[in-house]
């Protein structure tokens, strides 16, 4: 089958990544400029220096076989690594946290900057509304956040939507703060105040150990209270909690915040969604669980049902 994918984080990347073993002519369309999703990177041009900060997922584990195989592979080439910082268990993108989201999205040329807005049926096919699409599919794989699927769905699939449309995820602002010096603290912090999780960034495998970069994520509570607010002032309040939670700090060289709106989703066994007759499917870590293990997972689970 020619195969359409709309999303490449990890749930559509894995899931491309089989079914093209599988022998079918996948193609990758993601909205976002580089490849990551909420495993994503930030890279910063500042005064001279390029300031990198991963602002999503902080670090993953492996506890199922399929995706310890998987993690151990990318640690062979390199581009993951364990952090033990976070817990015993703990890995990391190297030199990036995106790194094995690029490596899949290379392998498969995957097109960024493609954001789809719509599925038309046409004949026995499948078109996709979005920039520069020429081609058309005998199936599509939707392999974007909960709250983004009901719009390509709700004509075609109404099931997979409405089920989409159940999931609630909290949101998580962050702050990314690259200081003069270092902070007098332990390479992750965790619940401080409004803080959920605080990390030196430049403390994990790979990356630039003379900078001093943090990642301050604020917890899903106080991140829904203030999700309208701007992210200037939001950036400034995390950095109030920071000091308070770690004393005096070194003058701030660079500071942004970002708003991921549906950062972590609710656990889901459903594992991966298809309608054979449309020959449509869902996956996502909203179908498994708030983990990029999950994503993982359900990327596994819809190349399998679409298998057979
Ligand atoms: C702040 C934060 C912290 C986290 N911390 C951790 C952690 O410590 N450990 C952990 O395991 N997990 C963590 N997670 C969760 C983890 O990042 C996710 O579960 C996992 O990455 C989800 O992968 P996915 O492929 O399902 O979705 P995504 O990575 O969101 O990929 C979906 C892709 O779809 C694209 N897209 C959406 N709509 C369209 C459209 N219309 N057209 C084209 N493309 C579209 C998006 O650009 C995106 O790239 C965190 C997440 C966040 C945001």
């Amino acid at each position: 089958m020619r195969v359409a994918i709309i999303g490449a984080g990890m749930a559509g990347l894995t899931c491309a990544s089989q079914l093209t073993e599988a022998g079918h002519e996948v193609t990758v369309f993601d909205k976002g400029r580089g490849p990551g999703g909420r495993m994503a990177t930030r890279r910063v041009e500042h005064g001279g220096e390029t300031y990198r900060f991963d602002h999503g997922a902080q670090y993953f584990t492996a506890r199922e076989m399929a995706f310890q195989t998987q993690v151990r592979a990318w640690e062979a080439d390199g581009i993951v690594a364990p952090w033990p910082a976070a817990k015993q268990g703990a890995w990391v993108g190297t030199p990036a946290m995106n790194a094995p989201i690029r490596a899949m999205a290379d392998a498969l040329g995957a097109r960024f900057g493609t954001r789809i807005h719509a599925l038309e049926r046409i004949g026995e096919t499948w078109r996709l509304a979005g920039a520069d699409i020429a081609e058309s599919f005998d199936a599509v794989v939707v392999a974007v956040p909960a709250e983004q699927v009901a719009p390509l769905l709700a004509v075609h699939t109404p099931h997979i939507a409405e089920a989409a449309q159940a999931i609630d995820s909290n949101p998580c602002w962050t702050a990314m703060i690259a200081f003069d010096g270092r902070v007098d603290a332990p390479d992750t912090l965790r619940d401080e105040g409004a803080i959920g999780w605080a990390a030196r960034n430049s403390s994990k495998p790979g990356r630039e150990a003379d900078q001093e970069c943090w990642v301050i994520q604020a917890d899903a509570r106080w991140s829904r209270a203030q999700l309208e607010r701007k992210a200037d002032d939001v950036g400034t309040e995390l950095l109030a909690h920071f000091a308070r939670a770690v004393g005096d700090l070194p003058p701030v060289l660079f500071s942004t915040a970002h708003r991921w709106r549906y950062a972590m989703c609710e656990k889901n066994d459903a594992g991966a969604l298809w309608d054979a007759d449309q020959r449509i499917g869902a996956c996502g870590d909203w179908l498994s669980g708030p983990r990029v293990e999950n994503a993982f997972l359900s990327g596994i689970a819809l190349a399998r049902r679409i298998e057979g």
